[in-house]
């Protein structure tokens, strides 16, 4: 997947070397290269919102384009050769800068980002973490806990060949007490010292440090080395009461083992071979692989050897990726102005010349955002309830945040997810009768099941708070705009805290 999309890349910036036109010339008297008259600036975007607030800033000095088409989900969009190019080519590139935008990386390492203004929502405002409520399924956590058994495949023990360290010494010094901190303060019911207790058995071994090649492994216990043989002996798949999949690869000792465990089975959230091992757990029997399938509570836990402390730390800690904020800073409207502040600003140093005009236009926009604001606020104010039901996904965490409201929802703003367990549409449908709520939303071009199957067994009307990520062919064909979804939205959120 990654080496297509280099291909990709290499090919859109071929096709840019021979099409780009020449630097501006310098021969053009006092005026600043960049602000020559008559020539609009081009600005970039990657979906709906933050076009929709550059074309209201810029007006007529600038050419905007909006790299996803009309309707498409924006989550699962990849970049064309020519959007690359035009990446390449603009004065301005806005992004959300989120999880579902890693793809931009990608681009921005591999063009010329020189005097070009790179912004992304996300920095503009105060991000905060995507959040899981009660009832909220989330696929955050691990990379196989949702797979078809039929993708599974045998793995062989070079696979995992290398030299790995334990992170049970780092347990034990103290280095991951932070990590534990994190966990308390998430459960909210359990102590940092009750999560110490539950991983100084999990992670517990005597092997500080293996290294594994193609039919052995050799471990390190207080520096005395035991190698020993291991054979494959095929996968499992596993299922535990909460419903996590796991896939475990079975290995048996092959003649003495001088102490080795005789029964190991690994698991490292991969499920076939060949890919990128982050860490691995190393479960450990002398009876036999049935004991290991009741084991789910001992994990003891491997990292490449070359890591720190503070590395396996960062790791646990961000799941070895930056901290997943919520990308959908857009839906509040009090965020959507320090947008449109920072795109003014950033217009204003590109094209000085017409900065007056950057200034007026971003000015009467934040009054209409001043506007709708005051619009939602009194609507809640007023309400009768504060708790809204998405039958669907939920992006508006920053929304609820800014007016104070509850919210049950399926799955979390960026979920791949769309089919529910029956446990979730159940716990939502009880709060709705719980509560007498009288609407159940879904967001835009969803396919609305979820909240229908919802309004079939509560009666409660099925109603759009639209999230902006996109909007429909239509909307966009009749210059449909940020504002105009937000009032839309504003008559929805009045009937359904009604
Ligand atoms: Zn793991
Ligand atoms: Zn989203």
């Amino acid at each position: 997947m990654k080496k297509v999309f280099c291909l990709i890349i290499a090919a859109a910036l071929t096709l840019t070397a021979c099409s780009r036109p020449d630097e501006p010339a310098s021969d053009m008297g006092d005026s600043p290269p960049s602000a020559a008259e008559n020539e609009k600036i081009s600005v970039v975007t990657t979906i709906f919102p933050q076009y929709d607030f550059a074309r209201a800033i810029a007006g007529d000095n600038a050419e905007v384009t909006m790299l996803l088409p009309p309707a498409a989900e924006s989550h699962s969009y990849e970049p064309t050769p020519r959007d690359i190019m035009k990446v390449q080519e603009c004065d301005a590139f806005i992004y959300v800068g989120g999880e579902s935008e890693q793809w931009v990386e990608d681009v921005l390492e591999s063009v010329d980002t020189n005097g070009k203004k790179i912004i992304t929502l996300i920095d503009c405002v105060d991000a905060v973490e995507e959040e899981i409520v009660e009832g909220m399924e989330d696929d955050e956590d691990h990379d196989d806990e949702d797979f078809d058994d039929d993708d599974v495949k045998d793995r062989a023990l070079s696979d995992w060949a290398g030299e790995w360290k334990s992170a049970y010494p780092y347990l034990l010094d103290g280095t991951l007490d932070p990590y534990l901190e994190k966990l308390a303060e998430e459960d909210g019911t359990k102590t940092a010292e009750d999560f110490r207790a539950r991983y100084d058995y999990a992670y517990n071994t005597d092997a500080d440090k293996v290294t594994i090649d193609d039919s052995s492994i050799t471990y390190y216990v207080n520096g005395v080395a035991n190698k020993t043989r291991y054979e494959y002996g095929g996968f499992k798949i596993l299922l535990n009461e909460s419903g996590q999949k796991r896939v475990r690869y079975q290995f048996d000792a092959v003649g003495e083992t001088n102490g080795a465990p005789r029964y190991i089975e690994f698991s490292d959230h991969l499920i076939a071979p060949g890919e990128e091992i982050e860490h691995f757990h190393l479960y450990r029997s002398d009876e036999g692989h049935d004991a290991l399938s009741e084991e789910w509570e001992r994990w003891p836990t491997y990292y490449p050897a070359a890591y720190t402390g503070d590395d396996i730390l960062e790791e646990l800690t961000e799941g070895g990726e930056e901290p997943a904020y919520d990308e959908h800073v857009w839906t509040s409207p009090k965020n959507a102005k320090l947008i449109v502040q920072r795109l003014s600003d950033a217009f204003c140093e590109i094209d000085a010349a017409n900065a007056e005009t950057y200034r007026s236009n971003a000015d009467a926009y934040s009054l209409r955002l001043d506007e709708i604001d005051a619009k939602f606020q009194s609507i809640v104010d007023g309400a009768a309830r504060k708790t809204i039901v998405f039958g669907d996904r939920f992006p508006f965490r920053y929304f609820a945040d800014a007016y104070g409201l509850d919210y049950y929802a399926a799955f979390p703003g960026c979920s791949t997810e769309t089919e529910p367990s029956a446990a979730t549409v159940r716990f939502l449908i009880d709060k709705i009768n719980e509560e007498r709520i009288p609407a159940v939303f879904h967001i835009e071009l969803s396919n609305k099941r979820m909240a229908e199957t919802i309004s079939e067994a509560t009666g409660a009307e099925v109603l759009e708070l639209h999230a902006c990520h996109n909007i429909s062919k239509d909307d966009f064909a009749s210059g449909a705009n940020y504002l105009d979804i937000m009032t839309r939205n504003a008559e929805n959120l009045q009937k359904a805290l009604s």
